[in-house]
C-alpha cells in the first residue's frame, strides 16, 4: 500500500467514526468494553487496598513484642508446674519406701531399717545396706558386682537431684530411731509427737552417705549430709516422718539433750 492509499484508508476510517454508522454499531460495544475497564480498575483498587492492609514492620515488632511477653508470662509458671511435679514424685517417692519400711518393722519386731552395720566409718558391703533389706531389689545380673548402679532400685532417687548423686541415691536415713531403740509405734517421751520425727530425709547430692548418726566422738553428721532446699527456697526438701506421712516439714532446731534436730533424746 503506497503513502496516499494509507492516506485516503485514514481519512475512510476517521469519516466513519465520525458517520452515524459507528455510533450505531460501535456504542453497543462500547459498553461491555466500559465495563470491562470498570472492573479492571476496581481489581486494582482492591488490590491497592489489601496492600493496605498487610503488616508494616512496626505492626509486627508490636506482634513479636507481644508474643516475647506472653512467653515471659508463661515461663515461670510452666517451670514452677514442672518443680512441683519432681516434688509430688519426690514425695511418691517417700511414701512407698515408708510402707516398705512399716512391712519390715511388722517381720522385725517394729525396727524400720536395719542399722548401719558398718559404723559411722565403715562403709558396709552393697548386699548389707539398709535397703536391701527393707526394699528387697532384684539381684544383679552379676551378684558379685560392686557398682551401686546395679543394687540401688529407682525409687531412691528424688527426680530434682542430680541424675547421678553420691552413692547413686538422694535419701539418707535417721539411724538415731536405732540409737535410742526408736520403733515404729513406739511409745514416746511426752509432748514428741511421731509426726515431727524423721525416719528419712534427702542426702545431699555429693555426699557418700546412707545415715545420720552419732559419731563415737559426738556431735553428728548431720550439717555435711542433709539436703534441706533439694526443691527450692519454698518447698524445702521432702521427709518421710515415724508416722510414715510424708511432707516437708523438719524441725529447724535440735532438742534438748540432742546432737541435732533429727536425734530424740528419750
Ligand atoms: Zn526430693
Amino acid at each position: 500500500m503506497g503513502f496516499r492509499n494509507a492516506e485516503s484508508e485514514v481519512r475512510r476510517r476517521l469519516g466513519f467514526v465520525a458517520s452515524p454508522q459507528f455510533f450505531v454499531r460501535f456504542l453497543p460495544r462500547a459498553e461491555i468494553i466500559f465495563t470491562m475497564i470498570h472492573v479492571q480498575m476496581r481489581d486494582v483498587g482492591y488490590n491497592l487496598h489489601m496492600r493496605r492492609r498487610a503488616f508494616t514492620l512496626v505492626e509486627l515488632l508490636v506482634v513479636i513484642g507481644i508474643i516475647g511477653v506472653l512467653i515471659a508470662l508463661l515461663l515461670p509458671s510452666l517451670q514452677r508446674a514442672k518443680a512441683q511435679s519432681k516434688w509430688i514424685k519426690c514425695q511418691s517417692n517417700l511414701r512407698q519406701i515408708g510402707v516398705a519400711m512399716m512391712i519390715y518393722a511388722n517381720d522385725n519386731r517394729g525396727v524400720l531399717f536395719p542399722p548401719d552395720y558398718g559404723g559411722a566409718l565403715v562403709r558396709t558391703p552393697l548386699q548389707q545396706r539398709w535397703f536391701i533389706f527393707v526394699l528387697k531389689p532384684r539381684t544383679p545380673l552379676n551378684p558379685a558386682s560392686v557398682d551401686e548402679h546395679d543394687w540401688t532400685p529407682p525409687i531412691l532417687l528424688c527426680p530434682a537431684d542430680d541424675p547421678e548423686p553420691g552413692l547413686y541415691h538422694s535419701y539418707v536415713v535417721n539411724d538415731h530411731l536405732n540409737e535410742h531403740g526408736i520403733k515404729y509405734s513406739s511409745k514416746l517421751a511426752s509432748g514428741v509427737s511421731p509426726t515431727e520425727i524423721i525416719v528419712l530425709g534427702e542426702k545431699i547430692t555429693l555426699i557418700n552417705d546412707y545415715y545420720i548418726q552419732t559419731f563415737p566422738t559426738g556431735g553428728s553428721d548431720f550439717v555435711e549430709v542433709v539436703e534441706k532446699f533439694r526443691h527450692g527456697i519454698h518447698l524445702g526438701s521432702n521427709y518421710l516422718h515415724l508416722d510414715l506421712h510424708v511432707d516437708n516439714y523438719a524441725p529447724k532446731e535440735a532438742r534438748p539433750g540432742a546432737v541435732d534436730p533429727w536425734d530424740i533424746a528419750k
